[in-house]
């Protein structure tokens, strides 16, 4: 990024610091390069690639600058590895960041699948740079410093989004994850409509798992109502 002086802090301390002197993260800058070029470039930004909990990717956790084609290919969730495919295109995905897909100004696409794993944020918090665990709806509401997402791996996982343009946001989208808890399955569903999501779980393989699940949404219109019973039908399946 041209006449931007970039800072990379090793620590959350440090970053702390950057933060707090109001200096914007960037991540991939997909959104953010766009916007400057229209409304001019910040003195200086401040990245979290250096920071290691922001950069570890496992089963079960996402650091924020993980990009959206490694979220593709990574060993995560089907379902979250499903809607990273079908964000924009191949150069936007490899450089567009988990942390800007929630944070920034796009349609999120990520966190259908997230809310339906019941997925955590890790946030920055205070002075001392220390960790926050908050809901992810909330980190994002709030506006927070993503850090990283982490999620109790599912016994499976699936996401259905549909469009009418081959790029840009989805019309619909839904996800759903079957979770192991101590004494039951969850069966666990995000919906995603012109912008807003909403989630709900019911214990698996009971009586009208589907209607108990519109309910708990608030209803759906028929043809969200069309993909939630997939949904629902591929994780009973998949028990
Ligand atoms: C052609 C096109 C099609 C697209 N289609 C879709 C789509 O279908 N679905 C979809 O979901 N998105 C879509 N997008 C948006 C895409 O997801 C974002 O461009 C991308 O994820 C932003 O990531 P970034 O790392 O480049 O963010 P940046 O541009 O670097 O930052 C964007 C914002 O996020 C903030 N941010 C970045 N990282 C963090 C962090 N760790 N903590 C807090 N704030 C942070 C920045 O401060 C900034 O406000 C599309 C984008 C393009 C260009």
């Amino acid at each position: 990024v041209p006449d931007v002086l970039v800072h990379r802090p090793r620590t959350l301390e440090e970053l702390h610091l950057h933060v707090e002197a109001g200096n914007p993260v960037m991540g991939g800058g997909t959104l953010l390069v766009p916007r400057w070029q229209r409304e001019g470039t910040p003195a200086e930004v401040v990245t979290l690639e250096r920071i290691s909990v922001a950069t570890t990717a496992s089963g079960g956790y996402l650091g924020a600058t993980a990009t959206l084609a490694a979220v593709a290919e990574g060993p995560f969730p089907a379902g979250l590895r499903a809607a990273a495919r079908r964000v924009a295109t191949i150069p936007v995905r490899a450089q567009a960041t988990v942390g800007g897909n929630l944070l920034g100004w796009g349609p999120r696409c990520l966190l259908v699948p997230l809310l339906s794993l019941n997925a955590r944020a890790r946030v920055l918090g205070g002075a001392g740079g220390v960790i926050v665990d908050l809901a992810l709806e909330r980190a994002v509401g709030e506006r927070r410093v993503l850090v990283g997402v982490e999620w109790r791996p599912p016994l499976h996982s699936t996401y259905r989004r549909s469009q009418r343009a081959r790029i840009g946001p989805p019309e619909h989208a839904v996800a759903g994850a079957l979770v192991a808890r101590s004494r039951a399955v969850l069966l666990r569903v995000a919906v995603w409509r012109a912008g807003t999501v909403r989630s709900a779980s019911v214990p698996a393989g009971g009586n009208g798992v589907l209607a108990d699940l519109v309910e708990q949404l608030g209803g759906v219109e028929a043809w969200q109502r069309h993909e939630l019973a997939e949904v629902v039908a591929e994780l009973e399946d998949s028990r």
